[in-house]
């Protein structure tokens, strides 16, 4: 492992989040993908991420997880998985589940695949289609079962929001009978496409208590026999959270095309230069580019951050966030009710409010949904990070 004498010096990434690919058989309305990412299809080749897996586990990092689009579309999962468990990471595969047969699953386990995470869109087969712009929901279904048969703890991930929010109780009640260990009730982050499509996503706050109501009912009834965890939205919070655990501090990903990224939506930011590894070390990469260094600790901030009480908590929350709703990405995250911009946060929860509640055929018809799509991507990837209008254009 590398060594370093210097007390300023950061950590080491711990965790490596391998975008292996951003292809994806899905269009989910909410995907965290970047809304550019057909602009960044160039992926790197089997060697390059060995080397990578190598050089992020030389420097210290100990969890693995490859992910895309749908890391299942790339030949090389088994290699890949095989060699960073020979390293020593402990690996995870984060997937839809399309692409994963009997025989894949038993090839990854053999590999060494420590878990998996798979993800749901609802609970009925109707939203779960419409939502992903598929027909998945059976084939999840399945995919279910052959993780139990291989023995894996599963994760079952499911993005809430607007749409399926009221079908918490059904949700919870088939990721039980699926027999998930774990089930993450993930409210949407407002980036990328989630944020082209906020209107539609944004729930009420009714909504929210009703969802935390439920999912609490549930944790008692099951007894810790599944976990759930329900990540609250900081929309409706009025509180920040350190985002990926504080600027190049944990969390390193790198993007198929070797992008080097604090985040996976960090590529947004204006003015900010990401190493690639097919050009440089992630040591080099991760301890001297400008890209790791801009926000790394507190010292970039400005007021209120810099003589708040609570900066070393959260360091200010998300930078992402700052921009898309202040262009301004060194503000306080606009989530905050300290933050100067944080009307622009509640003016978005106060219309999701007032708005109809749509119904699943209703809405799309009231204002269409933008697909996570190649067409959407190369029509939206200059547009403004902000939701989209009633007849598709971008907001002001
Ligand atoms: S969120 Fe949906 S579209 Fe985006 S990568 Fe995941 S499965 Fe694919
Ligand atoms: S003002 Fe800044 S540091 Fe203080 S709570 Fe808000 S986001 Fe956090």
């Amino acid at each position: 492992m590398s060594s370093d004498p210097s007390p300023d010096r950061p950590g080491p990434p711990l965790w490596l989040l391998a975008e292996l690919t951003y292809r994806c058989p899905l269009h989910c309305v909410f995907c965290y993908n970047p809304v550019d990412y057909a602009r960044h299809e160039d992926e790197l080749g089997t060697a390059d991420w060995l080397r990578v897996l190598r050089e992020a586990r030389a420097l210290g990092a100990v969890q693995c997880g490859f992910s895309g689009g749908e890391p299942l579309l790339r030949d090389d999962l088994e290699e890949l998985v095989a060699e960073a468990r020979r390293l020593g990471y402990y690996t995870n595969l984060l997937t839809s589940g399309v692409g994963l047969t009997r025989e894949r699953a038993a090839a990854l386990k053999a590999a060494g695949l420590d878990h998996v995470q798979l993800s749901f869109q609802d609970s009925t087969r109707e939203m779960n289609d419409f939502l992903s712009h598929t027909r998945t929901f059976d084939l999840k279904q399945r995919v279910a079962g052959l993780l139990k048969e291989q023995g894996w703890p599963m994760v079952m991930n499911v993005v809430i929001h607007r749409l399926n929010i009221d079908h918490i109780d059904r949700i919870i009640a088939m990721a039980a009978d699926c027999g998930a260990e774990y089930l993450e009730l993930a409210n949407t982050q407002y980036y990328s496409w989630a944020m082209l499509n906020r209107d539609q996503l944004l729930p009420t706050r009714a909504q929210l208590v009703e969802a935390e109501r439920v999912t609490d009912d549930w944790r008692r009834r099951l007894d810790g026999r599944m976990r759930i965890f329900f990540v609250a939205p900081d929309y409706h919070e009025g509180t920040v959270k350190r985002c990926v655990n504080g600027w190049g501090s944990t969390m390193l990903t790198v993007a198929p095309d070797g992008a080097m990224l604090p985040c996976h939506t960090a590529r947004m930011l204006p003015g900010l230069q990401f190493p690639n590894v097919r050009e440089t070390s992630v040591e080099q990469g991760w301890y001297a580019s400008d890209g790791f260094q801009r926000y790394r600790g507190t010292g970039w901030m400005k007021e209120p951050c810099r003589s708040c009480e609570h900066k070393e908590r959260d360091l200010g929350g998300c930078r992402c966030q700052a921009w898309m709703l202040t262009q301004d990405a060194e503000a306080a995250d606009p989530a905050c009710t300290r933050s100067p911009h944080h009307g622009a946060v509640r003016s978005a929860v106060d219309a999701a409010e007032s708005r109809i509640q749509f119904t699943e055929r209703a809405m799309p018809r009231e204002r269409p949904l933008i697909y996570r799509d190649r067409a959407n991507s190369l029509r939206w990837a200059d547009a403004p990070l902000q939701p989209a209008r009633a007849d598709g254009s971008a907001a002001d």
